[in-house]
């Protein structure tokens, strides 16, 4: 807008910034209202230039990779929407070298090519690798915690190298999560796969996907965390009363066994499951998935989070907890 001294600073810096830009668009939900502006970044000095501009201007701002662990509001955003787009990667000998922005699944795919095993679950996990970082995505048992040799990320204004272990990986959990980080590239360490497995075991983990979860439908994959035992019930003289109420609520025996109860089954329970607000409805499929018929809002999807929330807990005193990022609320 002309006037605007903040989009003035912004276009001169970045000419194909936009403004009003719906998130929408950029959302695996399709859910979200605009972000005042828009900025897509290609580089660790783009990124530090629309982070100093933003400080100097007092200017809010959010920064993300594929969009597929976030819902945005339906007001938007009142700030500078920062997209990603670092993509160059390289693989030698064992060891892959990407950049935050490169998408998860062509990573897995140049890993298998390259006869490295060890990362063939990252085909079915959606948006980037940055992403796939701070939130230590997994699936079918595998977790960045087990590939990431170390990540490099921005911490107030300069880049740092992060080992494994700095990385504080647990379960859906980084250090970057902790510090604000962004994350700007990431090395895994792989192995060679002699038997040459890679493009099967792949296909397996994608089939099991599409038998599991919903096919087709917008959604932004696992709303909530599974539930782990608080750390004092690993104590034995605090596992048993616990146990007892869980096993009183009939919460099966697998469960109980892995410290860690399935959230979508914790929904199933509590009748969440087929759920509908407007157009948001827990998937039929996967009682941890919302998906978005076509015209859902964010508004709808929140109200079924809460809703799942309340009843979880009301009826098995559990605390649900998002897995997903809010931005704009
Ligand atoms: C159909 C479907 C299936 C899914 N299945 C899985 C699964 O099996 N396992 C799993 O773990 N997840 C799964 N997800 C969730 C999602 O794909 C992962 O969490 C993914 O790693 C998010 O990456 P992203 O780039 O899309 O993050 P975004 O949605 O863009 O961002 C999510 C959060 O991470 C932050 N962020 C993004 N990039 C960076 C960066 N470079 N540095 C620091 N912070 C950053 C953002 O600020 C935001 O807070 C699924 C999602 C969908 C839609």
């Amino acid at each position: 807008m002309k006037g605007d001294k903040i989009w003035e600073a912004i276009k001169e810096l970045f000419p194909g910034a936009q403004e009003g830009v719906p998130m929408a668009r950029y959302t695996t939900f399709k859910i979200g209202g605009p972000a005042k502006y828009f900025v897509s970044i290609k580089s660790v000095d783009e990124l530090q230039q629309a982070l100093a501009l933003a400080l100097k201007h007092s200017l809010n701002y959010f920064m993300f990779g594929g969009g597929s662990n976030m819902l945005v509001a339906d007001e938007g955003f009142d700030g500078m929407a920062i997209k990603i787009e670092m993509n160059a990667y390289s693989v030698a000998d064992d060891t892959v070298v990407a950049d935050a922005g490169v998408v998860t699944a062509i990573l897995t795919r140049a890993a298998i090519d390259a006869g490295l095993t060890g990362f063939e679950w990252g085909i079915g996990v959606p948006g980037t690798i940055g992403g796939a970082v701070r939130g230590n995505a997994g699936a079918f048992g595998g977790e960045m915690k087990d590939v990431v040799e170390s990540a490099e990320a921005l911490v107030d204004g300069e880049v740092h190298t992060f080992s494994n272990a700095e990385c504080k990986f647990r379960y859906r959990h980084s250090i970057f999560k902790e510090n604000g980080g962004i994350v700007v590239g990431v090395t895994l360490k792989l192995k060679p796969d002699a038997e040459r497995g890679g493009v099967k075991k792949m296909m397996e983990y994608l089939d099991k996907r599409n038998k599991t979860q919903p096919k087709g439908a917008a959604s932004t994959g696992c709303i909530f965390k599974n539930y782990e035992f608080p750390p004092k019930v690993d104590q034995p003289l605090a596992d048993a009363p616990f146990l007892e109420t869980m096993r009183a609520k009939s919460v099966p025996e697998e469960f109980l066994t892995k410290k860690r109860i399935s959230a979508g089954w914790l929904i199933e329970q509590v009748g969440m499951k087929g759920a509908k607000v407007g157009g948001a409805e827990v998937s039929a499929a996967h009682g941890n998935f919302i998906v978005n018929s076509g015209h859902a809002t964010a508004a709808d999807v929140r109200t079924l989070i809460v809703n799942s929330k309340e009843k979880v807990a009301g009826k098995f005193g559990i605390d649900l907890e998002e897995e997903i990022q809010y931005i704009g609320f």
